[in-house]
């Protein structure tokens, strides 16, 4: 199959929806938490929010037909999720936030029809929230997967789960975590984890503290929580046992992706604010945007986020295809995570204090946007990896000829 640059019809469609409504509903919301402060996890702003883009034809454009989405592939979600990131609250509107939605993502790949049931569709409904429990304090996981430390130990009938997490985004409120626990094995060990649904109200789970953090603009915040003598039936293992750090990739190659999709929208929000803010104001006999060095911030966050797209494209349609990508999902999520950097920073920088003001939303987007180099891979974890496929794709030609 030909790559294309082409949006087909309906996804155009929805992309315009998404758009007008982000504009005229989302965006005047912001005023109501400072711009997108969602940390403490406001419940009717979210129920408003979903209930308008559920009106509006844009909600969970990700999510099977099946389960009341509207069914795009990756690489059509791409358009869509760039255009409600234009809004922190775009995404919470849609129910395609992080982490729900690479949770959901998750299920609809691994989960038996029964846990579809009870965790998929009421996610999918927005009816409850739901959080990824993997990273821990060290010497825990955390870039190093292989230091996973939680355990699950086999009881009658079921797991007991042991073991402390931390910066787990949209914890406190969630209906149930999917947590990654050590089932053999010891930490250092490649293998043996397994992924496990755990209801909120299971004894022995705890949320233990709210993180403060740099950002504020994920629902519900990040959460130290608490697995200690956490007994969960053998119907919580989600897919099959010591299968956890497959299902992983599962979860985070897409989920890198969307992240990226979702922040290349705050970016274009970004360069459009100092694009305007270049027009207009007058600074030595011109406008800012006649100025040589202006327009050289402007034209690299163009090239940043026209560039951002195209490899977030490429990835998404290798994924689309059925392909592992890890090469690609490594480089997209390195370089969109680093370009939306620049074009916030640069946005800040043309409009001068102003863009350090609360007066636009350029002070709460670069405060965003600086978190996203380091989860979901920091960029160094990345471009070791990518370094190292290079070096066996290299020898495996040499080896060839
Ligand atoms: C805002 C936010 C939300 C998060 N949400 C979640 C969540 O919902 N669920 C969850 O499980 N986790 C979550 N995390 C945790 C996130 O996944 C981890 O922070 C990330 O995996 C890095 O792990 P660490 O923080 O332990 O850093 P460490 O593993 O301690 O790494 C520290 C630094 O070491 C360097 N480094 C690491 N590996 C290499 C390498 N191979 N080569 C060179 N240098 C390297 C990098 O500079 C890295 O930043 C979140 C984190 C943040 C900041």
């Amino acid at each position: 199959m030909s790559i294309s640059f082409e949006i087909d019809e309906r996804v155009a469609a929805i992309a315009r929806r998404t758009t007008e409504f982000v504009r005229d509903v989302v965006i005047p919301e912001e005023q109501t938490c400072g711009g997108g402060d969602v940390h403490a996890g406001p419940e009717p702003l979210r129920r408003r929010l979903q209930e308008a883009a559920r009106a509006a034809g844009v909600f969970a454009p990700h999510v099977g037909e099946e389960f009341g989405g509207l069914g795009l592939d990756l690489r059509d979600q791409a358009v869509v999720f760039e255009a409600a990131g234009r809004s922190l609250l775009g995404p919470l509107a849609l129910n395609c936030a992080a982490p729900d939605e690479g949770n959901m993502h998750l299920l609809e790949v691994v989960a038996t029809q029964e846990q579809k049931e009870r965790y998929l569709r009421p996610l999918a409904a927005g009816e409850v929230r739901s959080c990824f429990a993997m990273t821990e304090p060290a010497p825990g996981a955390g870039s190093d997967p292989r230091a996973l430390a939680t355990t699950a130990t086999r009881t009658d009938g079921g797991w007991r789960i042991d073991g402390r997490k931390w910066f787990i985004s949209g914890a406190d409120g969630a209906a149930f975590a999917i947590c990654m626990a050590r089932t053999s094995g010891a930490p250092g060990d490649a293998g043996g984890a397994t992924m496990f649904l755990v209801d909120a109200d299971t004894p022995g789970l705890k949320t233990v503290r709210n993180i403060d953090t740099l950002d504020h603009g994920l629902f519900g915040g990040h959460s130290e929580v608490v697995f200690e003598g956490c007994e969960v039936p053998d119907t919580a293992v989600l897919g099959a046992v010591d299968e956890g750090f497959r299902y992983a990739q599962v979860r985070l190659g897409p989920a890198r992706m969307t992240h990226c999709m979702r922040w290349l929208g705050v970016a274009r929000r970004a360069q459009d604010i100092a694009l305007e803010r270049a027009a207009e104001r007058s600074a030595f006999g011109g406008r800012l945007a006649e100025l040589g060095m202006v327009q050289q911030l402007l034209a690299d966050s163009e090239i940043d986020i026209e560039t951002s797209r195209a490899v977030l494209w490429r990835a998404c349609w290798e994924l689309d295809q059925g392909r592992s990508a890890a090469q690609h999902t490594s480089i997209a999520k390195t370089y969109v995570s680093e370009a939306v950097n620049r074009v916030v920073d640069r946005a800040v920088q043309v409009c001068g204090a102003l863009g350090i003001s609360g007066d636009t939303p350029l002070s709460r987007l670069y405060r965003e946007v600086r978190p996203f180099r380091i989860y979901d891979g920091p960029s160094e974890t990345h471009r070791w990896a990518i370094a190292k496929r290079a070096v066996r794709a290299a020898a495996e030609q040499r080896d060839a000829r």
